[in-house]
């Protein structure tokens, strides 16, 4: 797994809907990889924020574009 891939499965990572194939992979890959860590991190932060205002579920842009800044935040720090 590369980067591109944990970010396209970090949503599902936490909401803990990742097959256990999957999420082995992507646990081997943050063991070894700070930034992807830090990005789970920061998304799993921003989803519990939502979810202690009583909000269930993240509305579908809001959840996209978190994504799209994490992914943002692992291009521009790649070099
Ligand atoms: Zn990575």
């Amino acid at each position: 797994m590369e980067c591109k891939d944990i970010v396209q499965c970090l949503s599902k990572y936490i909401d803990g809907e990742l097959p256990i194939e999957l999420l082995e992979q992507a646990e081997k890959h943050m063991a070894e990889c700070p930034k992807c860590t830090a990005a789970m991190h920061t998304l799993r932060e921003t989803i519990q924020a939502y979810k202690l205002t009583g909000k269930a579920h993240i509305a579908p842009e809001h959840r996209a574009s978190m994504l799209a800044a994490i992914k943002e935040a692992a291009r521009t720090h790649s070099e």
